[in-house]
């Protein structure tokens, strides 16, 4: 079984969320909160819970940096707009 890239396990991912306070860990954003490899797993990184952290989707983006895809710029101001 291959784990799909990029997401961790949804049990796993409650956990880490639990752990982290549902909140980012990069600027407190309490929402679009998704877990993040701090070392990627295709660079060794593990799925162990020292591994992952809680961040919302707009630091996520940031993190995987790819200014030259628009949906990521369009996903980012979505996120910055006031709901
Ligand atoms: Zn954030």
């Amino acid at each position: 079984m291959t784990p799909s890239r990029g997401r961790a396990g949804s049990r796993r991912r409650r956990r880490i969320l639990q752990r982290d306070g549902h909140r980012c860990r990069e600027c407190g954003f309490p929402g679009a909160l998704e877990v993040h490899h701090v070392v990627p797993v295709h660079a060794g990184g593990g799925e162990e819970d020292a591994n992952l952290e809680t961040i919302c989707r707009g630091c996520h983006l940031g993190r995987h940096k790819r200014p030259e895809d628009e949906d990521w710029r369009a996903m980012v101001e979505d996120l910055a707009r006031p709901s």
